[in-house]
């Protein structure tokens, strides 16, 4: 009978927890470190972690002090199907060995050197195996490049939704109109520019998006960082994650004594810029050594928690999401569907219903109603996040003792081995069946990877009538 099959497919679609991501985050909680079996870890609890493409296209245009990919990579040129092929084994692997639904950042030197149409083939790649994915790029691209990437030759819509993470920071050289930014302050017009050119998408063409605001840390930056909070924090950007620089990657752009930026230093400028504590504590994303994330929203120029780390009755919220959400896949989940599941689980377990509008009706009181009427209840949900890389001089060691089994004893390596063992961002190897930890990636393997892509893909000088040469491929030519 069609309205039995129909009523039975929508059962089928709505059930809430996908076997096979069960399982998935079953065994990569069993494979976390006990110390990073925290109430608040999410890995294992809600997902999987985060996931990077590698040796896809390494080559960039602007220049980065400090710069995580190795000399060799703007010596290989931005190939289409290399691209694509990678990609395809990698996510085929990601898919097996991390299950089927994550977040994945399209990442390696600078996307939008792809052709746009080539761009759009590797996000679909990236869909097609499960995984929602993020561009990585240094913003310096027009709307032209967004448009012929967000819709195909017809005009229409190639996707409802793109996520991209643009890297704004001073330390980044030659970008079109301002190519040695003098300060921090003066890239606020380009990071403006950035994500308006993605509210005119949405405007023009439906395409919702997700931006997230990169900025790497440095001693010679760290007093601005709170700033740049501050002066962008509406400009629609709906993460900031901020890197304090690591001594890896390549060596020639190591410029300053990094390490005085230290992590509480820069956590600290991040607060300033956020006005208020940030408990990291609340939700944990692998080692807290190498993440610290908070989770929150902003109604005007104040930013909140979701959950207070202080309040118990907050935690019980936090604990009892694990317990009955948890196993829900948010990821790539359309919101029809996904609110259909909720209701679901909220169905089966009527207590979570109870404990949301408990939450709602304390978080509604923290802000104030007057507060919230007077923004006419806008509410912009911002994650503030940092991540440290380690250097390569322990990551290269630590992970050598690794692989022979080896536990360091001596501290440094001690703890990168521990951070390593917790690691939230993953890359794959699919000639070998592996994943590794991306600071393992950039200390030991880019440099071997990049010397090979750049015989395999090299670039070809090409002489002008006036005697100024450009690289470019052999396709190009
Ligand atoms: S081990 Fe390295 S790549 Fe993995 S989460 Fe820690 S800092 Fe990041």
């Amino acid at each position: 009978m069609p309205i039995m099959g129909a009523l039975r497919a929508l059962e089928r679609a709505t059930r809430p927890y996908d076997p096979e991501f069960a399982e998935a985050m079953e065994r990569r909680w069993a494979e976390l470190p006990d110390a990073a079996r925290t109430p608040g870890q999410v890995l294992g609890r809600h997902g999987v972690g985060c996931e990077g493409t590698h040796g896809v296209f390494p080559k960039c245009n602007l220049k980065c002090t400090p710069c995580y990919h190795s000399r060799d990579a703007n010596q290989v040129r931005v190939d289409g199907p290399h691209t694509h092929e990678q990609i395809a084994a990698q996510m085929a692997l990601l898919r097996e060995l991390r299950g089927p639904r994550a977040h994945t950042q399209l990442i390696g030197g600078e996307v939008s050197l792809l052709a746009p149409d080539d761009h759009a083939v590797a996000l679909a790649i990236m869909r097609d195996h499960g995984r929602e994915p993020m561009s990585f790029t240094h913003g310096d691209f027009d709307y032209d490049y967004l448009t012929r990437l967000a819709l195909g030759e017809d005009g229409t819509r190639r996707f409802g939704r793109l996520s991209f993470a643009a890297h704004f920071d001073k330390f980044m050289y030659g970008r079109g109109g301002i190519e040695r930014p003098p300060d921090e302050e003066a890239l606020n017009l380009y990071r403006a520019r950035f994500a308006a050119m993605f509210a005119r998408l949405r405007r023009e063409h439906g395409v919702r998006f997700f931006l997230a605001h990169n900025m790497t840390v440095t001693p010679g930056n760290l007093d601005e960082v709170a700033g740049v909070i501050r002066d962008c924090h509406a400009m629609g950007y709906g993460m900031f994650s901020f890197q304090p620089a690591a001594f890896l990657g390549d060596e020639r752009r190591w410029k300053e004594k990094f390490r005085e930026a230290t992590p509480d230093a820069v956590w600290a400028e991040i607060e300033h810029g956020a006005g208020t504590r940030l408990d990291y504590r609340v939700f944990e994303n692998g080692d807290v050594r190498c993440n610290r994330t908070a989770y929150g929203f902003s109604v005007g120029r104040r930013w909140y928690p979701f959950l207070d780390g202080d309040d118990p009755r907050d935690l019980a919220v936090r604990d009892a999401f694990f317990r009955y959400f948890g196993k829900v896949t948010f990821t790539g989940t359309p919101p029809a569907l996904l609110a259909a599941r909720v209701l679901r689980v909220a169905a089966r377990h009527p207590s979570t219903a109870v404990t949301v509008l408990r939450w709602l009706a304390r978080t509604i009181h923290r802000v104030g109603l007057l507060r919230l009427a007077r923004h006419r209840m806008r509410v912009r949900p911002v994650t503030f996040v940092m991540h440290q890389f380690m250097d390569a001089d322990v990551v290269a060691p630590a992970w050598e003792m690794m692989q022979r089994g080896e536990q360091a004893t001596q501290p440094r390596l001690r703890e990168t081995q521990e951070r390593l063992a917790a690691c939230h961002y993953a890359m794959a190897h699919p000639e070998d069946g592996t994943l590794v930890p991306a600071c393992v990636q950039h200390a030991v393997l880019d440099p071997a990877e990049n010397a090979a892509l750049r015989t395999l893909l090299p670039i070809v000088e090409v002489r002008t009538p006036t005697g100024s040469s450009s690289g470019t491929s052999p396709k190009e030519k």
